[in-house]
């Protein structure tokens, strides 16, 4: 089999899935699945839906199109804010986009008004992470103005904790969240279908017993592909964390020093790096590197560790374990790592499970 590959266990998506939908279904709150690890894939999409998420969540409009074209039928969202100049391409691909500017909203309801479709608009707010999100003394204003949008509807409140400052989720910023869809609600004489406490950040809280309030939704997407809790990278009960796994072949196997020979400038990736002479170590160069993922966000359970990196070599002292060329190694990544073995078109993607064998 080719390497470098990701290889991707649809039916262990599926199970993740399903034990937090069923978890959180007992909670009053359904899950959309956010795709935008698997850059909008169709068939992680059936794998979410399949278990029950009840819609599906993209931060690229790209991503989303490709949705819309498979055979994946459900409640299509935007979860990042619409540039100003792709609100034709948001209506077109999305049912709701998440929004925290009225310049786009307006632009949105033109563009809605221009293609004779209705176009849903979540609002964000900000409660502390400081990356997207109306500030809350302003939200009235905006939903104000939302309503009188032609061609738009208001679908509800969200919003985003823990991504940008690890703000981590609690009953303080839940509990004003659901002030506010409390508040917007009798203002204005709306029912707000959506309220949206967040990320897989927000699971734990979730799942804590707590009152979940006016919460009725959260979007997951790390949970459900690594099962892990991303404000602490703990695993979540019942989940498994090797839906996806890098595969990386060894080139080169060989008893180097461990220190370098010569005068020290910065390395191709700038890092300084400050060796140990310990002496000769086994060293081996895995055909992998930053072009196809964050090498630091490899986990392997042999006992290997990862001390270097270049565009294309991955450099691993292999110390009792001696790899020959042509050997595998097999690693646990990380989100990043995910995201950017996805993203590379020089990682051949190998999918098992569900029946579902996609190009
Ligand atoms: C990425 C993202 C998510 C999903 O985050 P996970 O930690 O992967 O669950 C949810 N909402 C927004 C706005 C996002 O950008």
């Amino acid at each position: 089999m080719s390497a470098p590959r990701l290889e991707i266990d649809l039916d262990k998506i599926h199970s993740n899935s399903r034990c937090l939908v069923e978890a959180l279904a007992a909670r009053g709150v359904s899950v959309t699945g956010i795709t935008k690890a698997g850059l909008g894939s169709p068939a992680i999409a059936h794998a979410m839906l399949r278990a029950g998420v009840t819609s599906l969540g993209e931060s690229r409009v790209a991503s989303l199109a490709r949705l819309r074209q498979s055979t994946v039928s459900t409640t299509l969202r935007l979860i990042r804010s619409p540039m100003l100049s792709e609100a034709e391409r948001v209506v077109e691909h999305a049912d709701i986009s998440f929004n925290t500017e009225l310049v786009v909203i307006r632009r949105l309801s033109i563009a809605a008004q221009a293609a004779g479709t209705v176009h849903g608009v979540l609002l964000m707010v900000e409660l502390g992470d400081l990356r997207e999100g109306i500030m809350p003394e302003d939200l009235a204003t905006t939903v104000e103005e939302t309503l009188r949008q032609p061609n738009l509807t208001f679908a509800g409140i969200g919003t985003n904790l823990a991504c940008r400052s690890g703000v981590l989720t609690d009953a303080n910023n839940m509990a004003e969240l659901s002030a506010l869809a409390d508040s917007i609600e009798a203002q204005f004489g709306v029912s707000l279908g959506t309220v949206s406490g967040g990320n897989s950040a927000s699971l734990e809280w979730a799942l804590s017993g707590a009152d979940t309030g006016r919460i009725n939704e959260l979007r997951l997407g790390e949970a459900i592909l690594l099962g892990r809790d991303p404000t602490n990278r703990r695993p979540i009960a019942g989940l498994h964390m090797d839906a996806f796994t890098l595969v990386a072949e060894v080139i080169e196997s060989k008893v180097k020093p461990s220190m370098p020979v010569g005068a020290l400038g910065e390395s191709t990736f700038g890092v300084v790096t400050d060796p140990q002479d310990r002496g000769n170590v086994h060293q081996v160069l895995l055909a992998i590197g930053h072009q196809d993922c964050d090498p630091y966000g490899l986990s392997v359970t042999l006992d290997l560790s990862i001390s270097g990196a270049t565009s294309d070599h991955l450099v691993v002292e292999c110390g009792e374990i001696a790899l020959q060329v042509g050997e595998e190694v097999r690693f646990e990544p990380n989100y990043g790592t995910l995201l950017r073995a996805m993203s590379s078109s020089c990682v051949a993607k190998v999918w098992t499970g569900m029946g579902v064998v996609p190009l």
